[in-house]
């Protein structure tokens, strides 16, 4: 044990001396990022070892390799190769300094540095955001971001219409590494605010000022980057900062309402830099991922709607999560100015869609089939075909359901509409379905759909 807290101390005291040359050689915020909170813990065989904080420092702290090795190797007395660790205990604790401090370092200010954010909106965060079908792949590159910026996807560029999340997934994003390493300095900006800010260094002759401040980031995320399109000058200079932040390794998150090659206007050079990292889209919500969002929006609120509720909001509104989260703040706010209890029945009558649920008993088949055909923009000869076609197992199964449950006919009757099928394959497609029915919401919401098509 001696020997172990021997060796400790040596490496403190080592530390100790290398920290006292690089202090003055780097900036006071690199300094208190990537240096105070990491520590020497072995040399052995040529191969010094650092631990560090967080896979974003040791990302980061590789930067200063080229001023590192030369002290450490002075200090330590011979060649050596670094290797730097994680060790997340030393985020929370004190670095060796504040326990060896002999007077050196001025480490009156706190241990945690200021935040050095821009423009982040703490409101949107991870924990918060709703993964479903229509985002996932957004989500699961943004924890891969997280968990290694700058290194697997730089750029992560993500796509999609308005309202869908781009935005808060953005910020989320940024949020999370700043709770990793609270010294990190992050800019977030739509690209207009980043054109504008171009422009008025070029008035006020600060351009030099404008460059330090966006290629000393750790972390760069433009919103909306669409907008940088026919944009000459903003497009030279996004592409030197681009340029400049993935040669450190700097990552860089974008967002746009469209892919790159789509962008009207925008210069090839920077498309192509675009396309370089991961790109990926985030769809409209599809009715299980409405029904989340609008549950958690209840939840962030206090508002203790029914469950049958959100599935009736979620029916109607097919949008967006902006506009269902409009839509479901107009409801909540009309039933609480008119003092009306939140009942299933008020929010179908806020919605405008009391319509009863169709009935079809009245229905021949033939209108049932040629309607999903219409639905599903497939031809006859494809539903009634033999192809096995993946596309054609779900309005199939679907033709079989209703035509059973619906228009009453017996399996063998519905085998010879649909283009003479064992009524074995039939029974086992109405079963398939009604088990869909009961869980899967997408599959409700395409009964739903096609019944009231079929009813008018
Ligand atoms: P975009 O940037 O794609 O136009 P936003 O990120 O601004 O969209 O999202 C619009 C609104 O919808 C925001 O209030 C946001 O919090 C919410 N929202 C979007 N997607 C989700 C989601 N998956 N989970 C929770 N809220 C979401
Ligand atoms: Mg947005």
């Amino acid at each position: 044990m001696d020997n172990f807290y021997t060796i400790l101390m040596v490496m403190e005291k080592q530390w100790v001396k290398i920290l006292d040359q690089i202090k003055p050689m780097i900036s006071v915020p690199n300094y208190r990022t990537w240096f105070a909170p990491s520590k020497l813990v072995s040399v052995e065989s040529g191969v010094a070892i650092i631990n560090v904080p967080s896979s974003f420092v040791q990302t980061n702290i590789t930067r200063f390799l080229p001023i590192l090795e030369p002290i450490l190797e002075k200090v330590v007395g011979g060649e050596v190769q670094i290797s730097f660790k994680v060790d997340p205990s030393l985020a929370l604790k004190k670095s060796p300094i504040d326990e060896l401090n002999d007077g050196q370092f001025d480490l009156s200010s706190p241990p945690t540095p200021p935040s050095q954010s821009l423009g982040l909106n703490p409101k949107y965060n991870l924990a918060n955001f709703v993964v479903g079908l229509s985002n996932n792949l957004a989500y699961a590159a943004a924890q891969a971001v997280i968990q290694n910026p700058g290194v697997s996807y730089n750029p992560l560029f993500v796509y999609g219409g308005t309202g869908v999340g781009k935005t808060h997934l953005m910020h989320a994003i940024g949020n999370a590494l700043l709770k990793k390493d609270p010294g990190v300095k992050i800019i977030y900006c739509s690209s207009e605010r980043f054109m504008n800010d171009f422009i008025e260094s070029i008035r006020s002759k600060q351009t030099n000022e404008f460059r330090r401040k966006y290629r000393s980031v750790n972390l760069l995320l433009i919103d909306d980057i669409q907008f940088i399109s026919g944009r000459d000058s903003t497009q030279e200079e996004f592409f030197h900062t681009f340029n400049e932040l993935q040669t450190k390794n700097t990552q860089i998150v974008l967002t746009s309402d469209r892919p790159p090659n789509e962008i009207q206007k925008l210069e090839a050079r920077l498309a192509s830099r675009f396309q370089g990292g991961l790109m990926v889209d985030i769809q409209t919500p599809d009715f299980d991922t409405r029904v989340a969002i609008l549950r958690a929006k209840c939840q962030e609120r206090g508002w203790g709607l029914p469950e049958e509720s959100l599935l009736l909001i979620a029916q109607v509104m097919t949008g967006n999560a902006r506009e269902l989260e409009g839509k479901l703040i107009q409801i909540v706010q009309s039933l609480q100015l008119s003092h009306l209890p939140v009942t299933p029945e008020a929010v179908q009558r806020l919605l405008g869609q009391a319509k009863p649920q169709p009935q079809l008993t009245k229905l021949d088949h033939k209108k049932v089939i040629s309607g999903i055909n219409q639905y599903f923009n497939i031809k006859m000869s494809e539903i009634t075909g033999p192809r096995r076609k993946k596309g054609l197992v779900l309005p199939r199964q679907l033709a079989m359901y209703l035509l059973y449950e619906e228009c009453k006919l017996p399996y063998e009757r519905i085998g010879e509409v649909l283009g003479g099928r064992d009524h074995t394959t039939i029974m086992h497609g109405v079963e398939k379905m009604r088990e869909a029915t009961q869980r899967d919401r997408e599959v409700q919401r395409l009964l739903i759909e096609i019944k009231q098509q079929l009813s008018t």
